[in-house]
């Protein structure tokens, strides 16, 4: 049986149009069959009409998919559509944040490299390049995030990357992202930014300078705790290395997970306004507590780099820090007496998450390391779901009345 379609539209014309447009119907190639949500083609390989079609494929003359590994349509779909939230000129998905990370580095640098990272990055990233990537050749010294004469100072001849993670992960510190990027660029160096915590519903680090913009999709792009996955987002020229690799060493995303992630960005920018109102509310409201010593949230006008969040985000995120009276144990104390939420290190979930860096996400690290981190043994790090905002207060009311 066949069906005979009308040969009319089935894309949108989206030709200028706003964010909240882009992420709901960016990277779109609807099917004959007219399908309203996108398809998921959960196929390795592909079909070719002819031997002579097959061939012009492979070459890359003709346009069209060979294997999932290479391309697949729905992951094409994710790719396109973040590549227009983030305004960048091509974005290619990954099986997870790390490999979204590893993929940027084994692309752009070569033995003898040098890359400056920024001191306060994921705990994954620093194994990646202490445990890997140096017996590589890669040299590595980390910078303090905030402080631009420290980035100055560290260069090096060789240094060809400079990969920062703003906001910081759990004290909430932030680069001057357009700085950052003018002082890489002066001295010939690439800047590259994990965007994980803001998403680009609150920061779009390309438009700030950067070159090379990176993410796990597993947090808030799902933003529902379901897949992992990630991404990298830039310049085509760029980007064309980093393709190069992935589609050889084969961290690629599947199909289903790039779907979740498809309708998690369809979502992106109301989940972060609403993630953003509960930590706004919380962190002022933590900030008044008699057993509080000190609340970390730059959406607060007592954080030391407010007013550049203010400039360079459009919103705060949703990851609040705090220190309690108290040390490890009161610490303790406060995150079992919780109810409702889970405790757990993960974030980006519409289910709020209470963790203890020092003993998890920074246990690892050497008493002197976790200091010059910043990271004391009162510290609690909350990441603020999307529960009523009276039932994630009366929670952490009882961590407060276990101190
Ligand atoms: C989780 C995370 C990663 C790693 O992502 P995975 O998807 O877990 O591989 C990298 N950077 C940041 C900031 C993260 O929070």
């Amino acid at each position: 049986m066949t069906i005979e379609w009308d040969a009319g539209r089935l894309d949108s014309d989206l030709d200028g149009v706003g964010f909240d447009t882009l992420a709901v119907r960016a990277g779109q190639h609807r099917s004959p069959e007219g399908e309203h949500s996108e398809a998921i083609y959960p196929t390795s390989s592909y079909v070719f009409r002819t031997a002579a079609d097959a061939a012009a494929r492979f070459a890359g003359e003709v346009p069209g998919n060979v294997y999932s590994r290479y391309t697949n349509p729905t992951v094409r779909a994710f790719e396109e559509r973040i590549a227009a939230l983030e305004g960048a000129e091509q974005a290619v998905a990954t099986s997870s944040g790390m490999s979204a990370i590893l993929a940027m580095v084994m692309s752009l640098c070569s033995s003898g490299d040098h890359v400056l990272v920024s001191r306060s990055v994921f705990g994954s990233t620093i194994s990646l390049f202490e445990k890997y990537l140096k017996r590589f050749g890669v040299q590595v010294d980390y910078v303090p995030l905030a402080d631009l004469h420290a980035w100055s100072a560290a260069f090096k001849p060789n240094t060809k990357l400079l990969f920062v993670e703003s906001p910081s992960n759990p004290l909430a510190e932030l680069v001057d992202i357009a700085a950052l990027a003018e002082i890489a660029h002066t001295k010939g160096a690439l800047l590259a930014v994990d965007n994980c915590f803001c998403t680009p519903a609150l920061q779009q680090p390309l438009k700030l300078g950067a070159d090379i913009v990176m993410h796990s999709a597993t947090k808030y792009i799902d933003g529902q705790g379901r897949s992992m996955g990630g991404v990298v987002a830039g310049k085509a020229e760029l980007m064309k290395e980093v393709v190069g690799f992935l589609r050889t060493a084969g961290p690629t995303l599947s199909p289903f997970n790039a779907w979740i992630f498809l309708k998690g960005l369809e979502t992106l920018r109301v989940r972060m306004q609403a993630h953003c109102a509960s930590s706004q509310l919380l962190a002022e409201w933590l900030e008044q507590q008699p057993g509080i010593e000190h609340v970390y949230y730059s959406g607060l006008p007592s954080h030391p780099q407010h007013e550049l969040a203010k400039r360079q985000q459009s919103g705060f995120g949703a990851v609040v820090s705090f220190e309690v009276k108290g040390g490890k144990d009161a610490a303790w104390r406060f995150i079992d007496a919780t109810r409702v939420i889970s405790i757990t290190t993960n974030l980006g979930d519409t289910k709020t998450t209470i963790a203890h860096p020092a003993t998890t996400s920074h246990g690892r690290l050497t008493p002197a390391e976790r200091a010059s981190a910043g990271i004391r043994d009162n510290l609690i790090r909350v990441a603020v779901g999307l529960e009523d905002i009276v039932d994630l207060k009366a929670d952490l009311a009882r961590g407060l009345a276990a101190l």
